[in-house]
């Protein structure tokens, strides 16, 4: 389903489209954090990823229940973006050889992850709130605040804790 066919023709319809995308990337993101995590060097990089890890399996969960609530069936569509950032963090870390260098590429690869998420629950939330589907504005929210918990704790590993400075 493109974003400009005719299968999109409300609003409630943007909305629910714009659900199945972030569905979609929750579950990418999902199966690509284990590799993220056997790549990670820095201790407390690695507990990040894996503690974003159990996050994300709670997002897939929470995003369901939005479903449900919804009156719509749980389901992702494609989402092109995340498929190409994941494939270029892939792309990215398999050049790197030195152990503290792909750490600090992989910190770049999941902030960029973080981001993309953030500006989807951000127009999600703002689209819903619009719709008046306070209890939906909830959840997403609670997605929402642990993505940029995530992307802070990135940034403190890669620029407080040292991931950077060992890297170069
Ligand atoms: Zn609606
Ligand atoms: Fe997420
Ligand atoms: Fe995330």
């Amino acid at each position: 389903m493109g974003l400009f066919t005719k299968d999109i023709q409300s609003m409630d319809d943007l909305f629910v489209h714009t659900l199945r995308d972030i569905y979609y990337a929750e579950n990418q993101i999902a199966k690509s954090l284990p590799d993220m995590i056997d790549k990670a060097t820095d201790t407390k990089l690695r507990q990040g990823f894996e503690k974003h890890l159990a996050e994300t399996k709670g997002h897939i969960q929470r995003i369901e229940k939005v479903f449900k609530m919804h009156g719509v069936e749980a389901g992702g569509v494609d989402c092109p973006a995340i498929d190409g950032i994941l494939e270029e963090a892939e792309e990215v870390s398999g050049e790197v050889e030195d152990k503290a260098v792909l750490d600090a590429a992989l910190v770049s690869a999941a902030q960029a992850v973080e981001h993309y998420e953030i500006c989807r629950y951000g127009t999600l939330i703002a689209w819903a709130e619009t719709l008046g589907h306070d209890e939906v504005v909830r959840f997403l929210t609670t997605n929402l605040n642990e993505e940029k918990a995530a992307n802070t704790k990135l940034n403190s590993v890669a620029v407080r804790k040292g991931v950077n400075r060992k890297a170069a």
